[in-house]
């Protein structure tokens, strides 16, 4: 906490840089918008605008900003990336791609309890195997990315 003090002293944070005015040691956004991260706030500020990071910034608990403030700024990209759909964008991905892994674990179960039920070597199952493990490899890409 003392370095962001010292740093807010020596210079204005990214938002009042932006906005081009003085920064006051009780700015709301200097917590959260240093100096050397001009970016972050243009983005926060091009999708929600200014004051209505303010206004969220003043409604949440102080210990709970910095958690706001990463979730605005993810939303924000999100947004500019896909202005249509934003977030929901990607979360409809996921959840796409969450069904089609499902949709193929469900049918590599049954050929593995048909072969498993013939007692018998079943030919096709190795090469669906690979194919699975680059579907599981996926999954677990999405669930390391993706933890909620
Ligand atoms: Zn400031």
């Amino acid at each position: 906490m003392k370095g962001k003090e010292t740093t807010r002293s020596s210079s204005s944070c990214a938002a009042c840089k932006f906005l081009k005015r003085r920064c006051t040691p009780n700015c709301a956004f200097a917590p959260y918008f240093q100096s050397d991260e001009p970016r972050k706030f243009a983005k926060v500020h091009k999708v929600f605008g200014a004051s209505n990071v303010s206004k969220i910034l003043t409604e949440v608990p102080e210990e709970q900003r910095e958690d706001a403030v990463n979730s605005l700024v993810y939303e924000a990209e999100a947004r500019l990336k896909d202005p249509v759909y934003g977030c929901i964008g990607a979360i409809a991905l996921l959840q796409r791609r969450m069904a089609e892994l499902q949709h193929d674990l469900a049918i590599a179960r049954a050929r593995l309890a048909r072969c498993a039920a013939a007692a018998s070597p079943c030919p096709g199952l190795l090469g669906d195997h690979v194919n699975m493990g680059s579907s599981f490899s996926d999954l677990n890409l999405l669930a390391t990315k993706w933890q909620w």
